[in-house]
């Protein structure tokens, strides 16, 4: 180090000396006030002009030493916090019944941090007082130490503002006469703590609390390391300093990590940035405080069996103003399908509007109990102090921004939808994404000239916007009829034409794909080929509209990125198929994903269609799963039928026949209009230009 830097250092340490030295100042200060407010009874304890007023000041002396006004907003906030904590223990308490020593007890060891909450909680309520901490295993063991008087009081967790309640706690509530007196919030901040010198390269295995390590589950993920439970947070701390592996790491707070002489490997590891824990002290009997301090009451109650007793119960809360903060329901394991409710009310149980609601209540439960009423210190804003300082006239020139700007999604560059526009693909003359319903229609597999001939002329008549067929059939077995092939093509391309119908096949080989592509008005990718990479290039590369259909077994994101992969390679005309996924279901050959129509809606700005011949593998099914993409939007479906199904040599068990397609079209059209929405070529009263696209909801 040098002499400069040493000297500076050495002038630093001074400031912050003197710093704590005003602090404790101040705080003396603020006692004596408190003092004052105890004898003056008509004295607010919170004086919201006085914070102003002093808020006001500090800002005005920071932007005088040109110091940032938010920063000094921000320890004064503190600073106004922790003094109206200390006022409130010389507040209402009787300092002489309060026994000079005290030993409170908790579950975990030192460093956990229901340790921690004890030595936050404890300079406020009983300042200079020796507070013995006792460890405990389990809740139960921490509260059975109060019940044989070895600890004054118990420290528990109820409720996290991520993992939620904690019923164990409130279990052992139910089953004992204690008092709750107290509350405290902790905010939870986990680091990742290892042996001193390690790095987070090194580490293997990281150790928590269960709670903890689902915490921080996120991070855990990209580490890649072995999780394993222990006891508490500040055990796995402990246990790693023991065990002296440099492999280990533990989740712990950073108080135990350095309590302990750990090195803090990383911070900020929590998934959810906010991780607050309350805690409650119970004692064996009430305690009275201040009048003037905000009170909660915690209540437990079961209500007999009348009709809406626990509505009325609410109303009685309702009607009086009293500010229900938490109801929890626990099945009452003696009395099936009967349930105890645990509440939290802001008020006192024997005073004002409360104490009336609770006496209106009681003739509604079969049992009533007040768990407590102690002082509010969760969740009470401090309104009266603004955040940052007033607005200097340089400040005064923030620009606001326009409209929320979205994150581009760089995988989906061209997938992803932006706004409300939606593209709309021509297959032939025929427009998919408008507001037309698209019916495409035919056999599964190109058999002969005559089979699809016949399809062709049953499909057309029954208002089929296109004809399909394939002439390459990926087929799961190698013995099953494969197709055609080109010849297949060649022939659909005849019927197509004789028909007046624009025509779509399937490709499954990249090397095929331009030739395809000249007979054909639309390629489509199966199922089975939607991750083939080298088709999907090739399919970016030609001038023909794909229909890609979802792999059995992928997900949305995954069939975006194989639309991605067509459209990167310069082909933006993709029409997208939900064709049912794999599930443990075997009633049917697939299971339709309907959501994943509205969910594509939402994410891509490329139109979605439905095939439920493939989804459900049965022709009875077809119909009523048609319908149904219908009414969630889709914007058309694939359907596949056969002159003469008895003879088809793929998929018979799905096909429809003629009179089945003129059901389904009579059962469309009124879904369709409640949507304003159509299935022939041209709306009544269209415009050539084209009516509304639908958009889903
Ligand atoms: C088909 O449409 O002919 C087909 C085989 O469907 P999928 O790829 O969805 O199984
Ligand atoms: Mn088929």
């Amino acid at each position: 180090m040098t002499p400069k830097l040493r000297s500076i250092r050495t002038e630093i340490d001074k400031i912050d000396e003197e710093l704590v030295r005003l602090l404790a100042e101040r705080m003396d200060a603020i006692r004596a006030i408190g003092a004052c407010k105890r004898d003056d009874k008509d004295a607010a304890i919170l004086d919201a002009p006085r914070e102003r007023a002093v808020a006001e000041a500090w800002a005005k002396e920071a932007e005088a030493r040109g110091v940032s006004g938010y920063f000094v907003g921000r320890v004064l906030r503190e600073v106004l916090n922790w003094s109206r904590r200390n006022q409130e223990a010389t507040l209402g308490r009787d300092a002489e019944a309060t026994p000079k020593r005290l030993r409170i007890a908790f579950q975990g060891t030192s460093g956990s941090y229901s340790e921690l909450t004890i030595r936050k909680l404890f300079q406020i309520r009983m300042p200079g007082e020796e507070v013995t901490r006792l460890g405990r295993h389990t809740f139960k063991d921490a509260m059975a130490a109060l019940l044989a008087g070895d600890a004054d009081y118990v420290l528990l967790p109820v409720e996290n503002t991520i993992a939620g309640t904690i019923n164990e706690v409130y279990s052992l509530l139910n089953e004992h006469p204690v008092a709750i007196v107290d509350e405290e919030a902790w905010e939870v901040e986990h680091v990742l703590a290892g042996l001193p010198g390690a790095s987070l390269e090194q580490i293997r295995t990281v150790r928590s609390q269960a709670v903890a390590l689902q915490q921080c589950h996120r991070f855990l993920d990209e580490l890649g390391c072995v999780a394993e439970a222990a006891a508490d947070t500040a055990a796995a701390a402990h246990d790693l300093k023991a065990e002296g592996d440099p492999t280990v790491a533990a989740v712990c707070s950073e108080e135990a990590a350095r309590d302990l002489g750990l090195d803090v490997l990383k911070r900020g590891i929590s998934d959810q940035r906010i991780n607050l824990t309350r805690f409650i002290l119970i004692g064996h009997k009430p305690e009275p405080f201040d009048d003037r301090l905000p009170a909660r009451t915690s209540i437990l109650l079961s209500v007999n069996h009348r009709h809406g007793a626990l509505a009325q119960c609410m109303q009685e809360l309702a009607e009086r103003g009293c500010n229900l903060s938490k109801l929890e329901s626990r099945p009452l394991p003696e009395a099936p399908w009967e349930y105890l409710f645990y509440m939290d009310v802001e008020g006192r149980a024997d005073q004002g509007p409360l104490a009336d609601a609770l006496e209106a209540m009681r003739p509604l439960t079969n049992r009533l109990q007040i768990l407590g009423t102690y002082p509010r210190r969760v969740g009470v804003a401090n309104d009266a102090v603004p955040m940052a300082t007033p607005r200097t006239a340089q400040e005064e020139k923030i620009e606001e921004p326009a409209a929320p700007v979205c994150k581009p999604n760089l995988n989906l560059k061209n997938v992803a939808r932006h706004d409300d526009t939606r593209t709309v693909v021509r297959v032939g003359p025929v427009e998919i994404g408008t507001s037309r319903f698209v019916l495409i229609a035919g056999p599964c597999a190109v058999e002969s000239r005559k089979q699809i001939f016949d399809a062709a002329a049953m499909v057309k008549d029954r208002g089929a916007a296109i004809l399909r067929g394939g002439a390459f059939k990926p087929r799961t077995s190698p013995y099953s009829f494969q197709g055609l092939g080109h010849e297949g093509v060649e022939i659909m391309q005849e019927a197509g034409r004789a028909y007046e119908l624009p025509i779509v096949t399937e490709v499954v080989r990249p090397e095929d794909v331009d030739q395809v592509a000249v007979l054909a008005d639309m390629l489509q990718v199966g199922a089975r080929n939607m991750q083939n990479f080298g088709l999907l290039s090739k399919l970016g590369t030609v001038q023909r509209p794909v229909l890609l259909k979802r792999g059995m077994s992928a997900t949305i994101e995954e069939l975006l990125l194989a639309a991605e992969y067509i459209m990167a390679g310069g082909n933006h005309r993709v029409v997208l198929c939900e064709r049912g996924i794999r599930t443990f279901e075997t009633s049917t050959r697939n299971t339709l994903d309907l959501s994943a129509i509205p969910v594509l809606k939402s994410r891509t700005h490329l139109p979605v269609i439905v095939d439920p011949s493939h989804a459900a593998g049965r022709k009875d099914l077809v119909a009523p799963l048609a319908l149904a993409a219908a009414a969630v939007g889709a914007d058309g479906v694939i359907v596949e039928c056969h002159p003469r199904p008895e003879e088809a040599l793929c998929d018979k068990e799905q096909a429809l026949v003629g009179d089945d397609l003129d059901r389904l079209v009579q059962a469309l059209r009124p879904i369709l209009e409640s949507q304003q929405r159509h299935m022939d070529s041209k709306a009544p009263n269209e415009p050539d230009d084209g009516g509304p696209c639908f958009n889903g909801f």
